[in-house]
């Protein structure tokens, strides 16, 4: 130190330029250093504090007069000149992959034992073998730049700076490479902002390339602050979109994970967070082994691949909580074709949908119920309203409907149709005799054996106490009076069972054809009781037919 002590001090136009590119560089750290969601944060404001040094070295190696002040400050830089690459290549990556979480103190500590072990070698250089012999001013001029001779061990530091340079570029090339539109121009103006003090050094280094007689790097960090200040406030990008694409994902209510090609969680938000109860040391974990949604999630996606169906539903029964799981694959494009690096899983949550639509499922299925119930016993009603409670034969009720299609039908095939009148013979006597219970139960037994006569086209009817008319749709004269006399055999022949023993009870019945004998279902019965009014007239037990 004490060499700068009797060393002069010279303003000069240079210096200048170096106290505007350090207020410059501090302003922007100050800013960048208040935002509160920024990748890299951390790094970016150790980075140039760096710079800073650097400038500050720079500046007083100017503004010495003394050529050994010159060499003592140049030394100082080194701090400065081998923390910016390193700690820049740091930042990127973190910026580029928006890690937010600050590197370990530990890895800021590994960071620095370069640049002070440059330092150190640069003030002791030893066996002159970091600055060599040749290392002097420029000419006799007072406060003339030194022009340095590089030695091995200088060498050996520029190739650590410049693998982490290198390193940078790939990173920042890569994330270009990946990315599209707005953010690939970022990492874009990233290649440039990396190339250009890179450049300055390369052609001070190789080829002795100057600025005012000094190495143009720190000056060249004026680019660097143009470019920053630039993106910041034009293209806002330290803030509006990393911020918004940040806020967006920690406000969403949906749980968002990030998988990369192995299975592994790389990025999860509060609300994934929160669901699956994980608070630390999740990144890097398998996405199976995810608390509560990993083995569903992973069977979801493995069955999705196979159904191509790309929103299953992910079912949290003991939470009651549904999601709609949305997978969007994240590829890179090669020349070889798309390239997977992940996928990111998006999970809607739609409980209060599915809940709606399991209680609209089981409140259809109630009236569905309800409705087959309400069906059958408009059904039994029909048929009750439709029947007789004692014989369950037809009753009046369904005769003119039975009549009319069965007419209809007859009609289109030209066939006749036989109607017969039937009254139990002395039936009131039988009544009076037995009971009326007995009654009943003989017109049941009659009724049955007149169902068991019964042709498929055929119908029976109940139409007054002890009345019953049969329509035999198809059936010539010939044959009706045939059937009829044999049922009325039968009955005559067969006593009917009742509560008070086997009773022989017998029928008189007449009988009318259409066309022949009417067209109408009325004139029809008209006939059918005058034949009836006959055969009773007749001595009962008979079948009896008017000619017309
Ligand atoms: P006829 O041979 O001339 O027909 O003599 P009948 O006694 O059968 O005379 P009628 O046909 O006028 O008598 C009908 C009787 O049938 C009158 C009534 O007591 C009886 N009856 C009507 N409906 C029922 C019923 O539902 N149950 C019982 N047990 N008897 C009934
Ligand atoms: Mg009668
Ligand atoms: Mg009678």
């Amino acid at each position: 130190m004490s060499v700068c002590v009797q060393s002069g001090w010279q303003f000069s136009p240079p210096l200048a330029l170096i106290g505007a590119v350090s207020a410059g560089v501090f302003l922007v750290a100050l800013w960048v250093a208040r935002q509160p969601y920024f990748s890299g944060r951390g790094t970016f404001v150790l980075l140039h504090a760096a710079m800073l040094w650097w400038l500050l070295a720079a500046g007083i190696e100017m503004g010495v007069q003394g050529a050994s002040c010159k060499v003592l400050w140049a030394s100082m830089a080194w701090p400065g000149i081998a923390a910016v690459p390193s700690l820049w290549a740091v930042f990127l990556w973190q910026y580029v992959n928006s890690i937010r979480t600050p590197l370990r103190p530990a890895a800021y500590l590994a960071l620095s034992i370069g640049p002070l072990l440059a330092c150190g070698l640069a003030l002791v250089n030893p066996g002159q073998l970091f600055y060599g012999p040749l290392t002097a001013p420029l000419n006799g001029l007072p406060g003339a730049p030194v022009l340095y001779e590089h030695g091995p061990l200088f060498k050996a530091v520029a190739a650590y700076i410049y693998l982490f340079m290198l390193f940078s570029l790939a990173v920042v090339l890569r994330a270009a490479l990946a990315s599209q539109g707005l953010h690939r121009r970022h990492y874009l103006a990233f290649v440039l902002v990396t190339c250009v003090p890179w450049l300055a050094n390369a052609a001070h280094l190789l080829y002795g390339w100057s600025l005012f007689g000094f190495d143009p790097t720190p000056f060249s960090f004026a680019f660097t602050l143009i470019a920053f200040t630039l993106l910041i406030t034009a293209v806002r990008l330290f803030d509006l979109v990393p911020v918004a694409r940040h806020l967006l994902l920690e406000q969403l209510p949906d749980p968002v994970l990030v998988v990369d090609a192995q299975g592994r969680v790389v990025e999860a938000n509060p609300a994934a967070l929160c669901l699956s109860g994980v608070s630390g040391g999740w990144q890097g974990r398998p996405l199976r082994d995810w608390p509560l949604l990993g083995g569903e999630l992973q069977r979801l996606l493995q069955q999705g691949a196979e159904t191509a169906n790309s929103e299953p539903l992910l079912s949290l029964s003991e939470q009651a909580r549904y999601f709609e799981l949305r997978v969007r694959g994240i590829e890179r494009m090669t020349r070889a074709g798309p390239y997977s690096l992940g996928q990111m899983l998006y999970l809607r949550d739609v409980t209060q949908r599915h809940l709606s639509e399991l209680k609209l499922a089981e409140a259809l299925a109630v009236s569905e119920e309800r409705l087959r119930t309400i069906t059958q016993l408009h059904g039994q009603l029909q048929d009750q309203a439709l029947r007789d409670p004692l014989t369950r034969l037809y009753n009046r009720r369904y005769l003119d409907e039975f009549f009319a299609r069965e007419l209809a039908r007859c009609q289109r095939e030209c066939k006749p149709i036989a109607l017969a009148l039937i009254d139990l013979d002395h039936f009131k006597r039988l009544n009076d005799e037995y009971g009326h219970l007995v009654g009943d139960d003989v017109l049941r037994e009659v009724a049955q054996l007149l169902t068991a006569s019964l042709r498929s086209t055929d119908a029976v009817f109940r139409i007054g106490g002890e009345e019953f008319l049969l329509v035999l749709p198809g059936a010539e004269a010939g044959e009706a009076h045939k059937r009829l006399n044999s049922l009325c055999q039968q009955l005559a022949a067969t006593p009917v069972a009742t509560r008070s023993g086997a009773l022989g009870v017998t029928l008189s019945a007449g009988l009318a054809h259409w066309p022949a004998q009417g067209l109408t279902l009325e004139a029809l019965l008209q006939a059918a009781d005058a034949a009836l009014y006959e055969a009773k007239r007749s001595g009962r037990n008979q079948v009896c037919v008017l000619a017309r």
